[in-house]
């Protein structure tokens, strides 16, 4: 049940935290706010801290779904 992440990587800059420029970064998808939307990147080290708190939320709302 896990969502494939298109693994498509691109130069360009972080929406994250660490606010670098001119790195690989994947698209995480779009965001939605007021109304609007934006293409949201994030670089590889913030994609891994994602994935974590994914994961994590993935269990708490269907645990043991083996
Ligand atoms: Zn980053």
């Amino acid at each position: 049940m896990t969502p494939r992440v298109d693994e498509h990587w691109v130069t360009d800059g972080c929406w994250l935290g660490c606010g670098r420029t001119g790195v690989p970064v994947i698209w995480l998808g779009p965001l939605q706010w007021e109304g609007q939307h934006a293409l949201v990147y994030s670089c590889s080290p913030y994609l891994d801290r994602l994935k974590v708190q994914a994961f994590a939320y993935f269990m708490e709302r269907r645990p043991a779904a083996v």
